[in-house]
């Protein structure tokens, strides 16, 4: 996926600023930004969940701007956020949902596979998704948007409201679906996530301010203090 010359906002407010943003095929970038930096805009954006007012974005040899989200997930870009669970409706009905479009024998055949990737979901597949606890219901997001064969999925904060522990499972799940081939693009502030990353991008005040590997990341003096605060005070100079 590439996308060039993003301008995004809401009403009068801009957001993005001319934001260029790739992820290889297969290939995992994570985008850091403090609070209000433009993630959720930028990813949305991608999605068309949020009007761009200028830009293009590239996907598989194929324009995505002016095509509506659905069209977006069909060509293979999902998106993981909670918002997409319905809580009245079961881990089954939900995960259906994630593939209605899909005939249904393919979409019990993807069900299965990912009952056998998430095996706290099988044994509680017909309860109200509502009654998951967060890590659960995360990782409910996570396989549903899974059902529709993404090739890229896009995720915002999925460590957000997890304990350390679930944190590291969903690291460990997303680990593994990369290890499969899946291109990831994933807004977080957790730096546990930045171990799956090929590539990071700063998000700053709606625009790229860095993006390049971690080695570099860590190199660049200003970066390296907002980001990594904790291992500056532990590379400080011993007496
Ligand atoms: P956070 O991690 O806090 O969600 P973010 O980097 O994802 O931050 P965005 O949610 O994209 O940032 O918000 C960027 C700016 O757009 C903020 O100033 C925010 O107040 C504003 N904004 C976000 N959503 C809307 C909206 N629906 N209507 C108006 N302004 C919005």
């Amino acid at each position: 996926m590439r996308a060039s010359g993003l301008v995004a906002g809401y009403g009068q407010l801009q957001v993005l600023w001319d934001v260029d943003l790739e992820v290889g095929d297969g290939e995992c970038v994570i985008l850091l930004g403090s609070n209000g930096a433009g993630k959720t805009t930028l990813l949305k954006a991608l999605l068309g969940l949020v009007a761009l007012w200028r830009g293009q974005i590239e996907f598989q040899g194929r324009r995505l701007e002016g095509r509506r989200t659905d069209q977006r997930v069909r060509q293979g870009i999902a998106y993981m956020s909670e918002m997409g669970i319905f809580p009245n409706l079961s881990i089954e009905e939900n995960l259906k949902l994630g593939g209605y479009y899909l005939p249904r024998r393919e979409v019990r055949r993807r069900a299965q596979a990912l009952y056998e990737m998430f095996p706290d979901l099988v044994q509680r597949r017909s309860v109200p998704a509502g009654s998951l606890s967060g890590g659960q219901r995360k990782m409910l997001s996570l396989a549903k948007a899974f059902m529709s064969g993404p090739r890229l999925l896009v995720m915002d904060e999925p460590s957000a409201g997890l304990s350390p522990r679930y944190v590291k499972e969903v690291i460990a799940t997303l680990k593994q679906l990369h290890s499969e081939g899946l291109a990831m693009l994933v807004a977080e502030q957790n730096l546990g996530f930045l171990e799956l990353a090929e590539r990071v991008c700063v998000l700053d005040a709606g625009r790229i301010r860095f993006a390049g590997d971690r080695a570099a990341l860590q190199r660049d003096d200003i970066l390296r203090r907002s980001y990594f605060g904790l291992q500056e005070a532990t590379d400080a100079p011993r007496d």
